[in-house]
């Protein structure tokens, strides 16, 4: 277990500012997600931290130490990528001892750590199988399991499960969490996929150009967004935007309801032009526009499907937000201008 530091990090490749001026902490034992849109720097910042990258700038520290100089296998880190990387011709017993035989490790005990770390993951039966023998999410277990041998500080997991059905996803999303609070190894995992980075994470970091616009937990990303990015990169449907004055109210498509629904005598009420209704199961989602707005300002409603309210697309109706309910942003920066910072 570890604390991971990046001061003010910066990777230039050409032109292109792939990490702008990073500062973030991983905390000892903590499962910290960096979630962002393709190209944001993810990779780039993880490979710095493995090592694999040199930044232009700044320093990576591993236990309040300066490591940014010291090559990746002094570093006692593991990653696993999203290619899986086992060696093919290597059985699954062969691919976990592989790092332990690299560092000379005593046969028996390397049987002994092979076994333990098959055992954790559950793939005992399969040690003497060839990864073409095995499934995505054995594959998967083969991966993590030749990570933990060498008992790293850190893992670095780089989309780990994007190669995996939705099903297998979720699943192996599980057993993830599980063997990472089992182990107590501080994590830093990238994805772009935000229901993963809500469900794994303790804390997210949202990424965009190549800087932190937010840490937090998700609760508090999903609930008070730093800016208007935030905002609307997490959640789906996105919050909703609308312009008053030199500022942007934000609210979240479940908290705009049609009037009378739940008690809100400290709300605003928009009369809501519906265009369209989508029936997904547990809520329907209502799109429109709030009439009488230049421009043309549109907004989704998500409302349980066991609130009956009687709604139909082409109609007005009144639609309310609770004040509590509501985040401001500010218009020319974007950055939230009420209660606090993140
Ligand atoms: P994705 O989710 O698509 O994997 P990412 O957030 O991991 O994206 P990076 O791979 O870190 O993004 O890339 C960040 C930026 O740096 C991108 O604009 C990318 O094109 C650029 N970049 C990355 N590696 C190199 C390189 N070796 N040479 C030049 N540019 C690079």
């Amino acid at each position: 277990m570890a604390t991971v530091e990046a001061r003010r990090l910066v990777k230039l490749f050409d032109d292109v500012r792939a990490v702008d001026g990073i500062d973030l902490v991983a905390k000892q034992g903590e499962f910290l997600v960096l979630l962002g849109p393709s190209g944001c720097g993810k990779t780039t910042l993880m490979r710095m931290i493995a090592g694999l990258e040199q930044p232009t700038s700044g320093d990576i520290l591993i236990d309040g130490k300066v490591v940014t100089e010291l090559p990746p296998r002094a570093r006692n880190i593991a990653m696993v990528f999203q290619s899986y990387a086992l060696y093919p011709h290597l059985t699954v017993a062969r691919n976990i001892a592989f790092p332990l035989r690299a560092v000379g490790m005593p046969k028996a005990d390397i049987r002994k750590k092979v076994e333990w770390a098959a055992q954790m993951f559950g793939i005992e039966r399969l040690l003497d199988r060839k990864p073409r023998q095995l499934s995505g999410g054995e594959r998967q277990r083969v991966a993590l399991a030749r990570a933990v041998v060498r008992e790293p500080v850190v893992f670095l997991l780089d989309e780990p499960l994007s190669n995996l059905d939705a099903k297998l996803r979720n699943s192996a999303r599980d057993e993830l969490k599980q063997f990472q609070r089992k182990l107590g190894t501080t994590t830093i995992y990238v994805t772009h996929d935000q229901a993963e980075a809500m469900g794994l994470g303790d804390r997210i970091a949202v990424l965009s150009e190549g800087r932190v616009r937010q840490i937090g937990t998700p609760h508090d990303i999903y609930l008070r967004p730093a800016d208007t990015f935030v905002a609307t990169f997490i959640g789906s449907p996105p919050m909703n935007l609308v312009a008053e004055g030199k500022t942007w109210l934000g609210f979240r498509p479940e908290a705009f309801l049609p009037k009378g629904v739940e008690p809100t005598a400290d709300g605003i009420v928009f009369p809501f032009r519906i265009t369209r209704i989508e029936y997904l199961g547990a809520e329907r989602l209502v799109y429109g526009v709030i009439e009488r707005r230049t421009p043309e300002t549109h907004v989704i409603s998500k409302i349980p499907t066991n609130i009956r309210t009687e709604i139909a697309a082409d109609e007005v109706y009144d639609f309310v937000v609770r004040r509590q309910d509501i985040e401001r942003f500010d218009r020319d920066s974007g950055r939230r201008i009420d209660g606090g910072a993140a």
